[in-house]
């Protein structure tokens, strides 16, 4: 195993995923929980703040209706009947394992898109961390249809790294880390660091996903990416190996380490891009590409396409003029406007709108390129 001195961290998000918690595909087993309920404790110890995002209400509610046809248990309206009835079964698992109160926090996507609601989560999971409790996470299955879904765990705990203001997220697996091509093949090579993510390491990582969970490598590399834009180093260890998780505990890194990104983005910028979800798409020309990528805003008169339904303050994706996203940002304008200023030079917006919200259709401001 490959071992290197973990970065130095006060607070941790740490995922268990469902194989971990159900590696028999449904109900809750302690196989691999002790270890891992071992090292939070010795987290704790140490003086460290741990939260923890834990998948299997799906799993655990499926172990106690066995009789509910497969075909039904996939539906959507299935899965969320069993995570209703499977939550709490999970909670009674974990906290057998603690002292410390657990605390359960269910959250979807808009908890974190809504300002009021992600401060509100934000100030309660503040406040158990200082009552020494454990706050078990999960997402919010039984409200969630899709739009309000982040949809797996892997990517919710990122999001839960960011809200609660950790500087380490481990992804407990049932892998070893990531590898250079798929871990069957020969010769694969598990990487020990990433520093960028690109797409050769994408393509390699494919989606393959373990019959329990949602997620794959393709989701653990999202939330990396989450993670690494916010400043937060993420690893990805097997929880099925003791010895990995006794090297955590002793201050060792095995598995992957996403490296933080040096220059992490604003919690703005962080918010447009990885929480917002696009409404719409605006293509633009060769020089207005090259503005954008010199820094600059979007103007209406490099517009040459708008698509959607979008209305002034939603996210808009920039399109190049051969069709690759080149960039993402808040739109000034609702998309019949867009249509009626696109092309047009900025002191006719006033003449042709009878009003002017600003000279630029996406302000730099409101503006990462991806
Ligand atoms: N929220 C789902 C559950 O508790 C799991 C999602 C995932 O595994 O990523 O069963």
């Amino acid at each position: 195993m490959n071992e290197r001195t973990l970065p130095d961290f006060k607070r941790v998000v740490l995922k268990v995923g469902s194989s971990l918690i159900a590696p028999d595909g449904q109900g809750c087993s302690t196989r691999f929980l002790l270890d891992i309920a071992r090292l939070i404790q010795h987290w704790w110890r140490q003086g460290k703040a741990v939260v923890l995002v834990s998948s299997g209400s799906v799993a655990a509610g499926r172990d106690r209706l066995p009789q509910v046809q497969p075909a039904i248990q996939r539906a959507l309206s299935g899965k969320q009947a069993l995570a209703a009835i499977g939550q709490s079964l999970l909670m009674t698992h974990w906290q057998r394992l603690f002292d410390r109160p657990c605390a359960q926090v269910l959250l979807t996507r808009q908890d974190l898109q809504r300002r009021r609601r992600f401060l509100n989560a934000r100030a309660t999971l503040e406040q158990l961390l200082a009552w020494q409790t454990l706050p078990i996470v999960n997402e919010n299955d039984t409200v969630a249809v899709d739009e309000l879904k982040l949809g797996d765990n892997d990517n919710l705990a990122a999001h839960v790294a960011v809200l609660s203001d950790a500087d380490l997220l481990v992804i407990l697996s049932d892998v070893d880390g990531l590898y250079d091509r798929h871990p069957d093949q020969p010769g694969a090579q598990l990487l020990a660091d990433v520093s960028t993510i690109d797409d050769k390491l994408r393509a390699g990582a494919g989606d393959a996903s373990t019959q329990v969970g949602t997620g794959g490598m393709k989701t653990k590399l999202q939330a990396a990416q989450v993670a690494m834009d916010a400043g937060i180093d993420t690893l990805i260890v097997n929880g099925r190996n003791p010895d990995a998780l006794l090297a955590l505990e002793s201050g060792f890194c095995p598995g992957t380490r996403f490296h933080a990104s040096r220059q992490p983005l604003s919690a703005r910028k962080h918010w447009l891009l990885h929480t917002q979800q696009s409404a719409g798409q605006l293509q633009v020309d060769a020089g207005a590409e090259a503005a954008l990528r010199k820094g600059a805003s979007l103007l209406p008169c490099g517009i040459t396409a708008v698509d959607g339904d979008f209305r002034r303050g939603d996210r808009v994706d920039i399109l190049s003029p051969s069709g690759l996203l080149l960039a993402t940002g808040i739109s000034q304008y609702d998309a019949p406007e867009l249509h009626r200023i696109c092309g047009q030079n900025t002191d006719k917006i006033a003449d042709i709108l009878g009003y002017l919200y600003s000279e630029e259709a996406v302000h730099r401001d409101d503006l990462v390129l991806t």
